[in-house]
């Protein structure tokens, strides 16, 4: 079909006029007739088969009869008037009827003319009857193109208020189908059409607004879903080999003298099996000529610091500097302490750069960060201020962030030949369809390994009322030594009470663990850097038993001792918040526990959550549920929304469609870069156009 065609405004259509255009565009985003033809249904009633009035049966079902009206009449009841008919075929009778409307309605049904109605059907007062039913003479049924599996598409109150209801959407759909005549042309090449057996795009789009069968029906939705999935793949994989062709990156070819020491001497423990796949990875990406750019998943506590220590490492090796980035000071220090502490017997030097280090040091830093005696530099986003210049930056790692923007990457290349390396490192697992969409133009690198001797964390969920027993739990843990969080949520709306709320809380953990006994730390959003830094130390040093926070700990601190992480208010927080707050404990040797502590009151999904974490301590089948809870929308935020806003396939429930998809696309990339083979020509015309319009069902059919 030609290209002017599809692109016609769609007021151009034969039966929409100014109005209906209007809201066409405004409610349903239709703007021309192939937005309508990619407006699909989102589900379909089955009308195959024809009942006869003996056949019903009470289950409130949907059913399709044909039969005869013998007589209507108007019924009052409580001075509200409704319109009866008598319905018949040739094994009974039944009624049909009508609340509204009541005068157009009468005016306009025949007496004994055949007619097929559609509706769910309901047993009342020991007979049947059927309430608006959806009405066709017999004689237009047999004419109309409408197939027998019946479309209902999306709609919105504005939309069939307005009379756009969905008979109306079917009958524009008619007329767009007739003044084509169903010439779409074909958007995916022979070979994958023939490997995978896909329905052809003509026979595809029919049978998506007309299925002439179930299995028809089906094949179409696969083929389109399939194509939809394609093209998004191919548009992100091609992004990732262009990025690869195009940006060179420093070339570590050395496994040299200081990872060879580190891995014989210095290893402070096997590494697990995930660990060492990731690192040669890692290796293999730095080893090319291509910048490395990576994304590293790994639950909590999976060992994601020694995989980014060993990256660095190899870096020095080759003469290059590293730099290791957290979103928060105490994660810095913590990162800090530990690689100095894995380090210490090698000659590294490391600097710890956040917005709290002293002028005078920080003079120090900048200069043997330009004269290139500082080896590796951790900090805050102070990192990337314009001040500090790397002296040959060659690899920059990214704990617990989700993108590093092209702005933040631009900073760190400015003085060099190439840009850095980059490897994000995340510690929220999201489900692997989901990281293909969202993610599909990076290389992803997964830890799904825990290191070994690792306890299940014991998670019990509990009601407010029984919070004395919950304290005694927590008497004798510290009893045995241990040290506990206590955790109150924060969100912004209602900041202001939250505080309250910990306040609160904190009054009556004091109370109820008096000085000196029990030592109690507190630490909140609302505190300065260094008083938080401060309690945070006494915590850490085992000088109080009880952290009571807000969700500031969520991220990466590690204190091996605290075994117990209780949550108040439970059912307020999200699902890999929950999951990542559980994570803090069970860093240790001991057996940890998570309490989750709720009110009586919870709605379906946050029980769902508490059943969630209670079952499992698995993050990438907690990421699952909260996708299902959720959806991808919310999951990943708005600002991918372009990838997750799919018109027919479902993240969800078509997995497997994308995984296919992918590997196609990938394929095909790899067979034919270019897109130059004349076999190809289909996608290569398709992915032009998809490339020139905002979302991929906006290209010519
Ligand atoms: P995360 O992935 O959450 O950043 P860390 O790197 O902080 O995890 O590791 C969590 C804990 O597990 C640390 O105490 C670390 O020393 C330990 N660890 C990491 N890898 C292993 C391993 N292969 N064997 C034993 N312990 C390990
Ligand atoms: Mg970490």
């Amino acid at each position: 079909m030609n290209a002017s065609f599809l692109q016609t405004p769609i007021e151009y259509l034969k039966g929409v006029g100014p109005n209906r255009a209007d809201l066409l565009r405004k409610e349903a985003g239709i703007f021309t007739y192939q937005d309508l033809l990619h407006f699909f249904p989102n589900r379909y009633i089955d009308r195959t088969r024809y009942y006869k009035i003996n056949e019903l049966q009470q289950n409130n079902a949907e059913m399709q009869i044909i039969g005869k009206i013998t007589h209507i009449k108007t019924v009052e009841q409580n001075k509200r008037k409704r319109l009866v008919a008598t319905f018949t075929d040739e094994t009974g009778t039944m009624e049909l009827v009508w609340f509204r409307g009541l005068k157009w309605i009468k005016e306009s049904l025949k007496i004994n003319v055949p007619y097929v109605i559609f509706g769910k059907v309901n047993w009342f007062n020991g007979s049947f009857s059927m309430p608006h039913p959806e009405m066709e003479l017999m004689e237009e049924h047999e004419q109309s193109l409408r197939s027998a599996m019946q479309p209902v598409y999306p709609s919105t109150e504005k939309l069939s208020n307005s009379g756009i209801t969905n008979r109306v959407i079917n009958k524009l759909m008619q007329q767009l189908f007739l003044d084509s005549k169903n010439k779409f042309s074909e958007t995916l090449s022979k070979n994958i059409l023939d490997e995978l057996k896909l329905l052809p795009k003509n026979e595809s789009l029919f049978n998506v607004h007309f299925p002439k069968s179930q299995v028809l029906l089906s094949k179409a939705q696969y083929r389109l879903k399939f194509e939809e999935f394609f093209y998004i793949q191919l548009q992100l994989i091609r992004k990732n080999l262009i990025h690869k062709s195009k940006i060179k990156g420093y070339r570590f070819e050395k496994v040299g003298p200081l990872f060879n020491a580190f891995y014989k001497d210095h290893l402070p423990f096997d590494l697990t099996g995930a660990q060492k796949r990731v690192i040669k990875e890692i290796r293999n990406d730095l080893g090319s000529n291509a910048q490395m750019n990576r994304l590293l998943q790994g639950d909590v506590g999976s060992g994601k610091t020694i995989v980014a220590l060993m990256s660095m490492i190899i870096a020095l090796d080759n003469g290059f500097q590293a730099c290791l980035m957290a979103p928060t000071e105490i994660l810095s220090v913590q990162h800090y302490n530990s690689l100095v502490d894995m380090c210490n017997k090698l000659k590294i030097s490391i600097s710890l750069l956040t917005g709290s280090t002293k002028t005078s040091e920080r003079k120090i830093i900048h200069e043997n960060l330009e004269n290139g005696t500082l080896d590796i530099l951790i900090g805050t986003h102070a990192l990337i201020e314009n001040k500090v210049k790397f002296k040959n930056l060659g690899l920059a790692i990214i704990d617990e962030q989700h993108r590093f923007g092209v702005e933040q990457r631009a900073k760190l290349w400015h003085k060099n030949e190439f840009p850095p390396h980059i490897l994000v490192m995340t510690a929220t697992p999201i489900p692997r369809t989901l990281a293909m969409s969202v993610y599909g133009d990076l290389d992803i690198s997964v830890i799904d390994e825990l290191p070994p001797g690792r306890k299940q964390i014991k998670t019990v969920h509990r009601y407010d009322s029984n919070r004395l027993k919950v304290f005694k739990f927590i008497r004798d843990e510290i009893a045995k030594g241990r040290q506990i969080y206590i955790v109150y949520p924060l969100i912004q709306e209602s900041e202001k009470m939250d505080y309250k709320d910990l306040m609160d809380g904190y009054e009556s953990i004091e109370r109820e663990f008096p000085k000196p006994t029990y030592q109690v730390s507190i630490v909140h959003g609302q505190m300065k850097a260094a008083d938080k830094d401060y309690e945070m130390q006494r915590f850490v040093k085992g000088e109080t038993q009880i952290m009571v926070a807000t969700t500031v700990i969520e991220v990466g601190v590690n204190v091996p001792n605290a075994s117990v992480m209780i949550i108040e208010s439970a059912e307020r927080f999200g699902l890999s918040q929950l999951h990542q707050l559980r994570g803090r404990v069970g860093r240790g040797a001991d057996q940890s526990y998570c309490i989750l502590m709720t009110s009586f009151k919870l709605s379906n999904d946050a029980k769902t959550r508490l059943e969630t974490m209670v079952r499992t301590n698995d993050g990438f089948e907690i990421s699952e549920v909260d996708l299902k809870l959720r959806g991808p929308g919310d999951m990943m935020g708005t600002q991918q929304s372009g990838v997750l806003q799919l018109k027919i396939a479902d993240l969800l429930k078509d997995g497997d469609i994308l995984k296919i998809a992918r590997s196609y696309a990938w394929q095909l990339l790899k067979q034919d870069p270019s897109l130059t083979n004349p076999e190809n020509i289909a996608v290569k015309n398709t992915y032009a156009q998809l490339t020139r319009y905002k979302n991929i069902w906006n290209y010519i059919s």
